[in-house]
C-alpha cells in the first residue's frame, strides 16, 4: 500500500476520503484514482529530468480517462498515443498535440492525417511500409512528417512474453540489423524529417539491466548514424518500468531515470533530448477497483467469494495471470486473521478464466467491500461489456473532494446502436 492508500482506523481510505463512502455514493464496481499519487509519480520523472534535456511522454494506453490526461497535462507531461482515438482526447483535454509521440505498429492513412494536421512531435515508425505511407500521406497534405524509428535492440526484458516487446521474433519495431538500411531509406524520402530514435523494451520491467543494455544500442545506431550524416536530435527510451503489485522491487523511479540520463551524458550524448514513455509507472499504483462480494460459495477443492467485478472491468488475470493484491476495505469487527478462509476471487462473467485473485487468504462475509490494489493501469482501459455488463464509474479523489470522472454506463446505452431485422 502507498502513502495515498491507507488504513485510517481500520478501514481503507483514498487520500482523505473513505472507500466505504465512495462506494455508497457510486455503486460497485468502481475504479478510484488518487490525484496525489499521480502527480507523486510524475513528479518523481520530473525530479530525474531538472537539469537535463529531457521530458515526460505519458503512454495514455494504460488510463487515458479525460480526467487523468487532464492531471498529466497540467503537470507538463506530452503524450505518447497509440491511435487516433489517443490523439483525439488530448484535443479534448485542451493539451498541445505538439507535446505527442505517436507510436504503434499500424497507422492508417486517416490517423496520419489527423496527427499532421496537429502537428504532432513526432511519428514512431517500425517500418519501411509505414515510412512510405506516411511519406505520402505529408506530401499529400503539404507537410514535412518529423520521424523516428523504433528499433528492437533484441534484449531480454525478463517479463511476461505478452508483455516484451524487445525480442526478435517480436512484432514491434524494426530488426536491428535493418535499423541503418531503414533511416538510409527514410532519410531518402522528401517529406519525412528524421529526429529521432526510440525503443520500447516491454512492460513490468523491474531491473535497471535491460534498459542500460538497450540503451547502449540505441546510442550505437546514434553514432553510427552520425558518422553518416544522419544526425538525431531526440532519444525515445520507451516506457516500461514496473510497479510493485506483490513483491517485485522495481528500481524507484527517480532513480531509474537519472540513471539512464547518467548514461546518456556519460557517452557524450547530453546534448539530445531524451524522452521517457513511462505508463504502468505513473498511474498503476494511483488506482483501486473497489467491489462488493456477493456470495461466498464454498466447495470440495476450492472455495469461492464471488464480487461484482469481473474479468470485464479487470482482463489482467484473465489475460496475463496477473497479479493484484485485494484487500478488505473494512476489516470485520473483532476479526483475527486466523478467521480469514482460502478463496478464488471471481467475477459473475461465464467463463472460468473470470478470476480477480487465486488462494487468497480473507475474512469476509457477503455485502463486505473489496479493494482491488494497483488497478490504476490497464485496468478500465481493458474493460469490455461482455456479458452485457456495463462499464464501471471511475471516480477520482482530491484530498477530501471525490469527482466522478466517468459514470457508470447503463444498460440501454449498450446496445443503443443495435438494430433489429426487418420484420
Ligand atoms: C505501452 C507503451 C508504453 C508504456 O508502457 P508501460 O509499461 O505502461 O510503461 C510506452 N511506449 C510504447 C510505445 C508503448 O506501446
Amino acid at each position: 500500500m502507498t502513502a495515498f492508500f491507507h488504513r485510517r482506523d481500520g478501514a481503507l481510505a483514498v487520500e482523505q476520503v473513505p472507500l466505504a463512502r465512495i462506494a455508497e455514493q457510486f455503486g460497485t464496481p468502481t475504479y478510484v484514482y488518487s490525484r496525489a499519487a499521480l502527480t507523486a509519480a510524475y513528479q518523481a520523472y520530473a525530479a530525474a529530468c531538472a537539469g537535463h534535456r529531457a521530458r515526460v511522454q505519458y503512454a495514455m494506453k494504460a488510463n487515458s480517462n479525460l480526467a487523468v490526461l487532464q492531471v498529466f497535462a497540467q503537470l507538463g507531461a506530452g503524450f505518447d498515443i497509440v491511435s487516433g482515438g489517443e490523439l483525439q482526447r488530448v484535443l479534448a483535454v485542451g493539451a498541445d498535440p505538439r507535446k505527442v509521440v505517436f507510436s504503434g505498429v499500424g497507422k492508417s492513412e486517416a490517423e496520419m492525417e489527423l496527427a499532421l494536421a496537429h502537428d504532432v512531435l513526432c511519428f514512431n515508425v517500425e517500418s519501411i511500409p509505414e515510412l512510405d505511407r506516411l511519406n505520402a500521406v505529408a506530401g499529400r497534405v503539404g507537410k514535412r512528417a518529423r520521424v523516428s524509428l523504433r528499433i528492437n535492440p533484441d534484449v531480454d526484458a525478463r517479463t511476461h512474453p505478452y508483455i516484451s516487446t524487445g525480442l526478435k521474433g517480436n512484432k514491434f519495431g524494426i530488426a536491428f540489423d535493418d535499423v541503418l538500411p531503414t533511416y538510409r531509406a527514410a532519410a531518402a524520402l522528401p517529406h519525412l524529417e528524421i529526429t529521432g530514435i526510440d525503443c520500447h523494451i516491454g512492460s513490468q520491467i523491474t531491473e535497471v539491466s535491460p534498459y542500460l543494455e538497450a540503451l547502449d544500442k540505441v546510442l550505437d545506431v546514434v553514432e553510427a548514424l552520425e558518422r553518416e550524416g544522419i544526425v538525431l536530435s531526440h532519444i525515445d527510451v520507451g516506457g516500461g518500468l514496473g510497479i510493485t503489485y506483490d513483491d517485485e522491487t522495481p528500481p524507484d523511479i527517480t532513480g531509474f531515470a537519472r540513471t539512464l540520463l547518467e548514461r546518456v551524458a556519460q557517452r557524450g550524448h547530453g546534448h539530445r533530448e531524451v524522452l521517457f514513455e513511462p505508463g504502468r509507472s505513473l498511474v498503476g499504483n494511483a488506482g483501486v477497483l473497489l467491489t462488493r462480494v456477493e456470495f461466498l460459495k464454498p466447495g470440495e477443492a476450492k472455495n469461492f467469494c464471488i464480487v461484482d467485478a469481473a474479468m470485464n472491468d479487470l482482463a489482467r488475470p484473465a489475460m496475463y495471470e496477473a497479479f493484484h493484491r485485494i484487500e478488505p476495505v473494512v476489516p470485520p469487527v473483532g476479526s483475527n486473521p486466523g478467521e480469514a478462509v482460502t478463496y478464488d476471487v471471481v467475477g459473475p462473467v461465464c467463463e472460468s478464466g473470470d478470476w480477480l485473485g487465486r488462494d487468497r487468504a480473507l475474512a469476509v462475509a457477503p455485502g463486505d467491500l473489496l479493494a482491488v490494489m494497483s488497478a490504476g493501469a490497464y485496468g478500465f482501459v481493458m474493460s469490455s461489456n461482455y456479458n452485457t455488463r456495463p462499464r464501471a464509474a471511475e471516480v477520482m479523489v482530491d484530498g477530501d473532494a471525490v469527482h466522478l470522472v466517468r459514470a457508470r454506463e447503463r444498460v440501454e446505452d449498450l446496445f443503443r446502436d443495435e438494430k433489429l431485422l426487418p420484420r
